[in-house]
Formats: structure tokens, sequence, C-alpha cells
């Protein structure tokens, strides 16, 4: 708000609290009180409500009560290296193929369903939790249950921890397989037992993990732990609306060099017609061949069904939201957006804090803390810095110096500098060679003084964009 009135911030919060608002410069405030801040500072203000073209183009329409029907359950295995989930996933395939499928072999597109009992299931195809975790950084929440694999001759190990904590993070529920069964000597009691120390109680023993003793190698459980997927998901009533526009998740995509791109969309919404006009992350084009997960050709694909699509002009990025669209024109419109937008974030990343910059990215608003990483010649000296420089901070930026330390400058404090955004500060000191190259890569601005004084004016000075230019 200040910057758009070409005030300061400081301006700005004493209007505010000049009329009985307490208000800090991180702090959001709403229409009204932008607006009498604005009109009291000479201001005039306008109200402009802004409709994105993304939700012009997006049905974000809330399915109602008596539209959901049930869907099946998508599911993810996650453990530790080696305990078996590509063997799970194997060994879940082939159960399918011996229940005699017409069509027969699954082709890998990345996910694949499979029939217990006459309920489908779907299963992601990438094993570990690496893939489910970058699609959730990404924001896509695409499975409903975790299958933690547990071999039994190994018990509960970093990894298996690591997957213990994501699926809690997304909230999904845990079905524990205690794999490598046929192995001599296995016993699930002991898994059982090292559980509980995560909060995983077994139903058995009054909790509510449901935890199977399997054999990926054998086959031995695989139905009965299918079996508990399908109980699983029935307590979780999952439910979609195959009436309306499909959306869903990216789950794998590649570049072929006579079919163009290629992506496997998961359904999670809606149904997903060939020929549909889709816009996936900055990729948009129209359902040209879809297939499923054995290979054949299908005209739709509804909630929790895995596809294969052409069509598309680029490669969508797995864990990309894709929602299929009416208006071409727009579609496009939103795709340059979205890649502008990436530009965007991209650049602001690259753009280190520099004293000549500061002020500059104080008044946009972006900087609340100033980060600095202090380097000395003696250790009296980098402490008395140090207290210098952090009595600087005022109501707009807060200084900080995040390491202070003895020697020269090394390549250590440009990376320190480089990941937190600090300026580097050197008093009678250099920086090796090693670091003034990785610094010049960084952009990471390097400071160097022989008195304190002349670091605190000059600091002083770039906080109110009164630092001389240097040529
Ligand atoms: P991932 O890294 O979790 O995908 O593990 P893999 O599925 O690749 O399995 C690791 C090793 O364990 C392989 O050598 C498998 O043959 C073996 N393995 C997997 N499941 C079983 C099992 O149920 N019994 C036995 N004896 N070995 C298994």
């Amino acid at each position: 708000l200040a910057s758009r009135m070409k005030k300061t911030a400081t301006e700005v919060i004493k209007t505010l609290l000049k009329n009985g608002v307490m208000a800090t410069i991180n702090q959001t405030i709403d229409f009204d009180t932008a607006e009498f801040v604005a009109t009291e500072m000479g201001c005039k203000v306008e109200r402009e409500v802004v409709v994105t073209i993304e939700e012009r183009l997006i049905d974000d329409h809330q399915d109602t009560e008596d539209e959901l029907v049930p869907r099946s359950p998508v599911v993810v295995v996650m453990g530790h290296v080696d305990h078996g989930k590509t063997s799970l996933l194997d060994a879940v395939r082939k159960t399918n193929v011996v229940s005699g499928e017409a069509g027969g072999i699954t082709q890998h597109i990345g996910a694949y369903t499979v029939e217990i009992n006459g309920k489908p299931i779907t299963f992601l195809d990438t094993p570990g939790h690496a893939a489910f975790t970058s699609m959730r950084a990404r924001g896509a929440m695409c499975t409903d249950i975790a299958i933690l694999v547990v071999a039994a001759d190994d018990g509960i190990m970093p990894q298996t921890v690591e997957a213990i904590n994501h699926a809690k993070a997304a909230n999904i529920p845990i079905i524990v397989a205690v794999n490598k069964m046929d192995k001599h000597g296995a016993n699930a009691e002991n898994i059982k037992q090292e559980l509980t120390k995560y909060d995983l109680i077994p139903e058995e023993w009054g909790g509510d993990t449901i935890v199977c003793p399997i054999s990926a190698k054998t086959g031995m459980g695989i139905d009965q732990l299918l079996e508990m997927v399908i109980l699983t998901a029935e307590m979780q009533e999952l439910k979609a609306n195959p009436n309306r526009a499909a959306k869903g998740t990216v789950i794998e995509a590649r570049l072929d060099k006579n079919r163009g791109p290629i992506a496997t969309l998961l359904v999670q919404n809606g149904t997903l017609h060939k020929g549909d006009l889709i816009i996936a992350g900055t990729a948009v084009g129209r359902v040209r061949v879809m297939t499923d997960d054995k290979g054949r050709a299908i005209q739709s694909a509804g909630p929790s069904i895995p596809v294969e699509i052409t069509g598309l002009a680029e490669t969508p990025t797995p864990g990309d939201e894709f929602d299929a669209v009416a208006d071409e024109r727009m579609a496009r419109q939103l795709v340059e957006q979205r890649k502008q937008a990436e530009k965007d974030a991209a650049a602001k990343q690259a753009s280190k804090v520099t004293l000549d910059n500061l002020f500059a990215k104080m008044q946009e608003g972006e900087m609340k803390e100033l980060n600095l990483i202090v380097k000395a010649d003696v250790q009296g000296s980098a402490e008395a810095v140090r207290a210098s420089l952090e009595k600087l901070s005022n109501e707009e930026v807060r200084v900080r110096v995040i390491h202070a330390g003895v020697g020269a400058i090394n390549e250590s404090d440009i990376l320190l500098a480089s990941t937190a955004n600090a300026i580097v500060v050197g008093f009678n000191v250099r920086p090796d060679a090693a670091a003034q190259a990785s610094a010049q890569r960084a952009n990471v601005d390097i400071r160097m003084y022989r008195v304190i004084y002349d670091a605190i004016d000059e600091i002083e000075a770039a906080m109110k964009g009164m630092l001389a230019p240097k040529y």
C-alpha cells in the first residue's frame, strides 16, 4: 500500500496508529481500512475486483451430496529401500493378470488398477516417497491410502520413519505390510512392537493400524492386504462427481520422438473424454489418443482412473494439476500467465540482496530482515561488529548477523550467504580465491572494511536509500 501511494511504510503505520489501528509492517489490512488510510493520506481510492482468467476458465463447481458417487481408492506404496516395494507392486499386478482380465499385460504408465472381489484399486506405480513427496510439495494430493512396506528381517529403518511422517503429514491412513515373511525366522510381532513407537498401534493390540504379514516373493498375504485396502477405503467413503469437467494430477510425463508429449493423468474428479481440451500446468492441448493401463484405447475415464494421453503441446511436470476446460483462447492465455509467474518466481529467487538494492527491496516490502555474515581478523572485533550492526535494526527491517567468525571469507561463508540471502561483511579480512569465484557465481555481495564506523555508516546509509553509488 505504501509503495502504491509513494509513501514510506512508517508513514502508513503512523496514520494507522493515529486512528487506533495497531499494525505492523507485515500485516494485512482489509479494503475498508486501506481505503480509510489512503484517503486520510490524500489519495484517491477505487475498488477493483479482479477475476482471474483461472477463475473464469476452470470449473470450481462445488459438488453437492446428490451429485457424488463412490470412487475407488488410490494407493501409494512406501518404505525403506530394499524392503520390497517394487516386488509388492509386481505381485499385486500379477494378482490381476491371474484373474484373467481381457487385454492382459499391464503397461507401465505410472499407475495401474487392479480388482479385488470386483472392487477396483488404483496403485501409483512409482515406489518410494520421493515421488510422493515431490508431488505433495507441488500441492498435489492424489493418494487416499499408504501401504508401508517393512521387511520382517530388517525392521523399521530411517526411510520407514520418513514414510510414516510423510503419510501422517498428508493425513492419509497407513496400512503396514510386513514383508519377506517367507524368510526363515521372520517374525511380524517384533515389527508390531517397533511400530508402536511411531504411534502405529496394531488393531489386535487395541489400536487402529492394520498390519498384514505378506511375502511379495511367494504371494502370501497379498489378497488379504488388498482386502484391507478395500475395507479402509470403504470407511473413508471416497466420492467424486463423474458428471463434470475432469480434473486431476499429472503422474508421469515424457517426450516421445514420434508421438510428442505423453502424459499419465490420474482423473480425480469428473470424467475425461477423448477430444477434451485440457490444461496441465503450463501445457495445453486436446486429448488425442487415450489409453488405459492395459494399453487399450478408451473414450473416457472417470474418477480414480489413470490414463495415458497424447495431444499436449508441451510435456507437463509430474505433480501438475490438470483441468479440462472449454475456452481454448483463454486456456492459452492462462498458460502464458503461468509461464510468466514461473519466470518471475525464478527471477526473484535469483535476485540476491546487495547493499545497493537493499533499499529498493525494503520499499517493495520484500525485505523484513537483513541477514549479514561477519568475518573479522580477531574474535573481539567480530563480536563488536555484530553488536553494532544489529543495533541498526529499525521498525522496517531487522538486522540479523547469522554468523560471525574469525578468518578469511571462505566458500562456506558464501554458501551460507547464498542460501540465507545474506551480505558478507569482512573486517581486515579478504575472501580467498574460491570464495571470490563462488560469490560471483551466486551473486553474493561482499563488503570489506578496515574501520567499524565505515561499515556501520555504509549499511545505515543503504538502509535509508542514501548509499553513495560506487563507480
Ligand atoms: P524396494 O527397493 O523396496 O523396491 O525393494 P525390492 O522390491 O527391489 O526388493 C529388494 C530385494 O528384496 C529384492 O532382492 C527382492 O527379490 C527381495 N524381496 C522382496 N520381497 C521379498 C519377499 O517377500 N521375500 C524375500 N525372500 N525376498 C523379497
